[in-house]
């Protein structure tokens, strides 16, 4: 069964990291062949990946950084409960 959109992107993080099961990365993979949102919430999170690795800072458009903000909190959140 094909998932929501929210579904998709609380896996991204991971995906960018290699860390989901292959099931669900090609899930996710054809998920985003067919959604544009999602196509283009991991291209901006690829560019900023890889801009954190290259150390540079660069403006990001205020809502993609809310939306990024929100997805790395609730990633967060799950990896370390609040105390
Ligand atoms: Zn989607």
């Amino acid at each position: 069964m094909a998932g929501q959109c929210s579904d998709y992107i609380n896996n991204l993080n991971d995906y960018l990291d290699g860390e989901i099961s292959p099931e669900l990365c090609k899930e996710l993979e054809k998920h985003i062949g067919q959604c544009n949102n999602c196509r283009i919430m991991v291209d901006s999170l690829k560019q900023t990946v890889s801009l954190c690795r290259e150390g540079k800072k660069e403006n990001l458009p205020k809502a993609l950084e809310n939306k990024l903000t929100n997805i790395l909190k609730e990633k967060w959140n799950k990896k370390f409960p609040k105390q």
